[in-house]
């Protein structure tokens, strides 16, 4: 895209100030601008776009669920055309309906609490906002993984609580924070995501887990990266290392690996409840399309125990490419190269797409490779050649 471009398209809007017009001509000098792709067409583990196929290596689609038609003409064979596209009301008003309660209710089962409960979210940038906004009040303290999502820092913004960044997955950093600062205020949250969503590293949980106890804080994890890939039934980082009881909130969401939309936390009762009071984002917003909750709890029930052997098949792959997880960082630092890279391997057949702050750190711009069950090694044979 081009200055001449931006400007046709904004001096259109007579009332668009002169320094909004500069932000967005310094953002496309710095090869930052964000605009939204066209694409053409999907199709399992291939996206078109410019009018080419292309190895789609950008996508969240884990399971290869979401707009896989064989998978969405059974759902609604079996379903039936039961299940509405709007819900028209919050879950508090009228806009509440079995089919949530019973999603509840199956991923409660399925963490298998008897002390808890489940609070479904319309996105997991819902969730997240609503969790950390509503979970620190004015007294309150929130220690934050810096490298946590954007969710998850405008729930702290939002808050009125205090809150801490500590460094990227520094178990030691988070410590001395604590003995810094947790004794002046009340109640103290940590929040870390298990796979962290840009980096693809894994979080110590272990670790976490042993810090919230030793200094009495409540533990938030988001498992949106890991929800549908990792665990034996597809639970996340918790469920692999058996600490899901040890968990004071786990978040988890239906976009990615489950090919749906929405989010959920599950977690200690009474915090589901403060949470039903507190979240605004829950409280104030229309209740996600009935047919999406039956197409999440239709996929968790029938098509997410058939993944097991494929997730761990996608995990080996990744780990030769050096990753923890299904999501393979490519660094370049700059984000000229990032953008460079990006059209080389466009020009080979792959869609990457660069990854530039404030969605990460300066100069840690890169592209973001992810694979899906459906991606092979085969598949990814010319591509270690490219990127060198
Ligand atoms: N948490 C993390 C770690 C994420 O990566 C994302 C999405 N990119 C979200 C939360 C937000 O989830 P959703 O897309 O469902 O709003």
């Amino acid at each position: 895209m081009h200055l001449k471009y931006i400007a046709f398209l904004y001096a259109k809007i007579k009332t668009m100030p002169d320094s909004l017009i500069k932000t967005l001509n310094t953002l496309e000098e710095n090869s930052r601008l964000r605009a939204i792709k066209n694409i053409e067409k999907k199709d399992g583990k291939y996206i078109w776009v410019s009018g080419k196929k292309l190895l789609n290596l950008s996508s969240n689609n884990y399971l290869g669920l979401a707009d896989n038609k064989e998978i969405t003409e059974r759902f609604l064979e079996e379903t039936g055309g039961r299940y509405s596209f709007g819900s028209a009301s919050a879950r508090l008003l009228t806009g509440n309906l079995p089919v949530y309660n019973e999603l509840e209710k199956l991923i409660t089962e399925m963490f298998s609490g008897s002390q808890t409960a489940t609070l479904l979210f319309n996105s997991g940038y819902h969730a997240n906002v609503g969790i950390m906004s509503g979970i620190a009040g004015a007294d309150d303290v929130i220690f934050s993984d810096k490298l946590n999502h954007a969710s998850i820092i405008d729930g702290m913004q939002l808050s009125r609580g205090k809150f801490f960044r500590y460094k990227h997955n520094d178990m030691a950093a988070l410590e001395e924070l604590l003995i810094r600062e947790r004794d002046n205020f009340k109640t103290a949250v940590i929040v870390s995501e298990s796979v962290f969503s840009m980096d693809g590293d894994v979080a110590d949980l272990v670790k976490l887990v042993e810090l919230k106890d030793k200094y009495n804080c409540i533990l938030v994890v988001d498992e949106a990266h890991a929800f549908g890939v990792f665990g034996q039934n597809g639970l996340g980082v918790a469920e692999e290392l058996g600490l899901t009881g040890q968990i004071d909130l786990i978040m988890g969401t239906f976009g990615k690996a489950i090919g749906s939309v929405g989010a959920f936390a599950t977690g200690d009762k009474a915090l589901i409840g403060y949470l039903i009071n507190k979240s605004r984002p829950f409280i104030f917003s229309t209740a996600l399309p009935p047919v999406n909750v039956a197409f999440s709890k239709w996929v968790i029930e029938n098509e997410l125990p058939k993944t097991r052997e494929k997730r761990q098949k996608m995990l080996e792959l990744s780990q030769k490419f050096g990753s923890q997880s299904q999501i393979i960082p490519i660094m370049t630092g700059s984000s000229e190269k990032a953008a460079e890279l990006y059209e080389k391997l466009f020009d080979a057949g792959y869609f990457a797409l660069p990854i530039n702050p404030p969605t990460v750190p300066e100069g840690a711009s890169r592209l973001r490779l992810s694979l899906t069950t459906e991606i092979t090694e085969k598949d990814l044979e010319d591509l270690c050649g490219i990127i060198g």
